[in-house]
């Protein structure tokens, strides 16, 4: 097996052991809007076909990658913060690494949101009527394009620089599902500094008052910073999903259903600029 296959295989291990281990936990401490083993099953076979897909494309960014890291000397926070390293230092350079992560994340993810053309690769995500922590792998994978797309200008300024490997693991494994889990959870007076079900719940609302609010990954003061946070009250974990009377087959909108919507704009666009110009 080459390395393709151990990456796809020790992902997917790591992928079905925290299932596995949240499943748990969600079963002991549930919100009153508990998913069907159907909806969970759903969101595992999505990740099972979508990680190969994502894996096999990711190559084609790696030019454009170390373009932005080359050109930049390794990064530009390197040349900001030209520090020796030592214990203090990498606790600093994570945070700083940490934050402008999640800044640029925020940014994105508000652009999803606004952006009726965008909304399109996100919407997947959000349609899940009942989020839990299978539902940390419920991106589309035009959502997963952007994001690599849009890594290019992050890179420009994080450069080399990463975490240390247990942060990153933290970050980048364990925290989608933290964000996600089914939990009758308050962080308390920890809900404006990290993350959690409770809070992340809320940007997953279908109620009125919690629409366009939560937007960040890790630390929801990013929101409080760019006005756009919404603190919890302690016993509020609202229902999930976009509030349809009858949401689309999952296949469908897992599949082909932005490339659907994209279609039909480009041709009333078309069409539009064709009446234009004859009239
Ligand atoms: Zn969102
Ligand atoms: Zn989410």
């Amino acid at each position: 097996m080459g390395t393709w296959g151990y990456t796809y295989l020790s992902l997917l291990a790591w992928m079905f052991a925290l299932t596995a281990g949240f499943y748990l936990l969600e079963w002991l401490r549930p919100t009153a809007n508990r998913p069907t083993w159907r909806e969970r099953a759903e969101n595992c076979a999505y990740l099972v076909l979508v990680l190969p897909l994502i894996l096999w494309v990711q190559p084609f960014f790696n030019p454009a990658f170390d373009y932005a890291i080359n050109v930049t000397g390794g990064g530009l926070i390197r040349r900001i913060l030209p520090l020796p390293q030592n214990f203090w230092t990498t606790v600093l350079l994570t945070l700083v690494y940490a934050l402008i992560w999640d800044v640029w994340h925020y940014w994105i993810h508000r652009w999803q949101h606004m952006s009726p053309l965008l909304w399109e690769t996100h919407k997947f995500h959000h349609s899940d009527t009942a989020v839990n922590a299978t539902t940390q792998g419920r991106h589309h994978l035009l959502s997963h394009l952007l994001n690599l797309v849009l890594a290019v200008p992050m890179l420009l300024v994080l450069g080399t620089l990463s975490p240390p490997a247990l942060i990153g693991l933290l970050m980048f494994r364990v925290w989608g599902f933290v964000n996600h889990a089914n939990l009758r959870v308050s962080f308390g007076p920890f809900t404006s500094i990290i993350a959690g079900p409770q809070w992340h719940r809320i940007h997953h609302s279908t109620e009125l008052q919690h629409r366009s609010k939560n937007y960040a990954t890790f630390f929801p003061f990013v929101d409080k910073l760019f006005g756009t946070y919404y603190a919890p009250a302690a016993d509020e974990y609202p229902p999930t999903g976009l509030g349809e009377a009858v949401p689309e087959p999952f296949l469908r909108q897992a599949v082909h259903s932005p490339l659907a919507v994209w279609y039909e704009r480009a041709r009333c666009l078309v069409r539009g600029g064709a009446k234009t110009l004859s009239g």
